[in-house]
């Protein structure tokens, strides 16, 4: 079996100016290469984007401009020598899909339980970064670890969750902090 770290996309890799559908106009954070690679190179982490994509429902972006900017995303990694294995996203919104569409939506865990099935991943073992309550929400109900970064959303987040008393593994003020205590809570030495 395989352990992954499963990832948000907007806000936690990437500046999050909202709807993002030019792939021109990705940026990712800067220390978010540096810190894919060594979870891929170094430890074997599946690499899993889960990204809720509602502005394809809400008719404001077109699938294939999130497959666009998810290609650009693995582009702008090459050169760190790093790519995400897959990218599952969320198309749906309540006010403009069916029921039966939004299944899929953080935090509903099923795009995380679809990327087990697909590369038997222990999610016992495995975590999901992201910026919003509802990553936080889909990790807990995937049965990961979860860890907050106070990127993009996270730090409006961070008194939600704690309000509700759903309380990530760890608050990261960024990616990398999210990656070190990661791999120190991963190797056993936290
Ligand atoms: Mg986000």
């Amino acid at each position: 079996m395989s352990i992954a770290v499963f990832l948000d996309r907007d806000g936690t890799l990437n500046e999050d100016p909202g709807y993002i559908g030019d792939p021109s106009k990705v940026v990712l954070f800067d220390d978010v290469p540096p810190a894919l690679a060594i979870l891929q190179n170094k430890f074997h982490f599946k690499l899993i984007v889960v990204s809720n994509q509602a502005g394809i429902s809400r008719g404001i972006i077109t699938e294939e401009e999130v497959i666009s900017v998810n290609s650009r995303i693995n582009d702008l990694l090459l050169p760190y020598h790093v790519q995400i294995d897959k990218f599952f996203y969320c198309p749906s919104h309540p006010e403009f899909s069916s029921p039966e569409d939004c299944l899929c939506r953080k935090p509903s865990p099923k795009m995380v339980l679809d990327a087990a099935w697909e590369f038997s991943i222990d999610l016992s073992k495995s975590y999901l970064i992201g910026d919003s309550k509802t990553d936080i929400e889909c990790a807990m109900n995937a049965g990961v670890k979860s860890i907050l970064v106070k990127t993009g959303y996270g730090n409006d987040h961070l008194s939600l969750l704690f309000q509700e008393k759903k309380i990530p593994n760890f608050v990261a003020e960024n990616f990398r902090e999210a990656v070190d205590f990661l791999i120190h809570d991963f190797n056993g030495d936290i």
